[in-house]
């Protein structure tokens, strides 16, 4: 089993990351929470079918007081009526102010069930328990929220969980859409904060399939170390934690643009990605092989192009309306090196010129 040490300015927690350790929840629990008078696990009904009486088994003996609520699977899942739910469904059963609230699902069930937790009588303990390989990404830096008709996760809050427990196992039952897509988070890690993490990736993951419980359990290690890192320096995204965004500008414009669910978060930002390498090259002069990245890309199965239908225009506006965006000048994330990402504001006519080339 691996273990890091979260560090933030508000809470310092320890996520274990290994084969066969849900075992080890009670444990954790008694470690890291004060006195526990009752628990709430918060999972997805894909989930819940799965590792939900498995979870519930090892909390009956030392917590008799264990609940669940079960909410539909899904992104539309992270909404006013499911966390109005949740919160109606803790009061009646008693929860209080010692309580805990255990979110065991990939990122919509831990933005969630982390929201409900920092709210709920002002504010209760949570602990993650990631069943994606997005949840890598999710489950640490303590953002957590609903989305609004208006906007994704608009509606939320900072609340940093008191530990988190990645059981790897359980990602033997992830369709390999949903796989793909938290990998390319995984790749992002490396790309901005980790070199030599970064060409282990493309030197040992050549396709998926490669991706076996040991290379699972390195992967989410180091990925999840590079964002606890900016994290640490930067919880609540005054400056660096920005970096973080790496091929999400374009990525989200192009989400935005298709339609949330067209396309999944992580074939989304590799587009992104590809893109913002390319900018990185014009802008600093400098070879990243993103061509050769590229192609990797390909072999994971992402798309590296724009998709045809989606107007360089309408992209810039997009990118222009997104919330790091100042003084009219695009925010990007760029590479000055593999492993060294920088934040630099970009003229609206290189992102055009370069978007309009990014086309198959
Ligand atoms: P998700 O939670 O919807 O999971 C994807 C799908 O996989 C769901 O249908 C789920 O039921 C299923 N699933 C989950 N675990 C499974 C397993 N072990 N076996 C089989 N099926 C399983 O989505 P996600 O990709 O994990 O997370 C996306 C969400 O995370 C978005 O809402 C995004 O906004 C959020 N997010 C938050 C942060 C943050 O910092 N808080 C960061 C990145 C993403
Ligand atoms: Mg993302």
């Amino acid at each position: 089993m691996d273990v890091v040490t979260i560090s933030t300015k508000s809470k310092t927690y320890p996520m274990y990351i290994g084969s066969g350790i849900i075992d080890q929840l009670p444990q954790l629990i008694k470690d890291t929470c004060k006195t526990v008078s009752n628990i709430l696990v918060i999972s997805d009904e894909t989930v819940a079918q799965r590792y939900l009486e498995q979870v519930m088994v090892l909390l009956k003996t030392d917590f008799k007081n264990s609940y669940s609520f079960v909410i539909p699977a899904g992104e539309a899942a992270k909404s006013f009526e499911m966390y109005y739910q949740c919160q109606t469904f803790a009061l009646s059963r008693g929860l209080d102010r010692s309580s805990l609230i255990l979110a065991l699902g990939g990122g919509v069930v831990g933005d969630l069930a982390g929201f409900v937790a920092a709210t709920f009588m002002r504010g209760i303990p949570f602990i993650q328990l990631p069943t994606t390989l997005l949840a890598h990404d999710s489950a640490v830096g303590g953002k957590v929220a609903i989305n609004h008709d208006l906007g994704k996760n608009m509606i939320g809050a900072f609340h940093q969980p008191n530990a988190v427990l990645y059981e790897i196992d359980f990602m033997k039952t992830l369709p390999l859409k949903e796989l793909r897509s938290g990998f390319a988070e995984v790749i992002k890690h490396g790309l901005i904060g980790d070199r030599e993490f970064y060409h282990w990736l493309i030197r040992e993951v050549k396709t998926l399939s490669d991706l076996n419980k040991e290379k699972l359990q390195y992967a989410v290690l180091k990925g999840v170390s590079v964002k606890a890192k900016v994290v640490s320096e930067d919880e609540q995204e005054k400056g660096l934690r920005a970096i973080l965004n790496f091929g999400h500008t374009l990525g989200h414009a192009i989400e935005a643009e298709l339609g949330y669910g067209e396309i999944t978060h992580g074939d989304a930002i590799a587009i992104g990605m590809i893109y913002a390498l390319r900018l990185s090259e014009e802008i600093f002069n400098f070879d990243l092989s993103s061509s050769s990245i590229a192609a990797s890309f390909k072999r994971f199965g992402f798309p590296v192009t724009v998709p045809q239908e989606l107007p360089p225009e309408k992209l810039l506006q997009r990118m222009k309306m997104d919330k790091k965006a100042t003084s009219g000048k695009v925010k990007m994330i760029l590479l000055k090196d593999i492993g060294k990402a920088v934040i630099k504001d970009v003229d609206d006519k290189q992102l055009l010129l370069l978007l309009e080339k990014s086309y198959e």
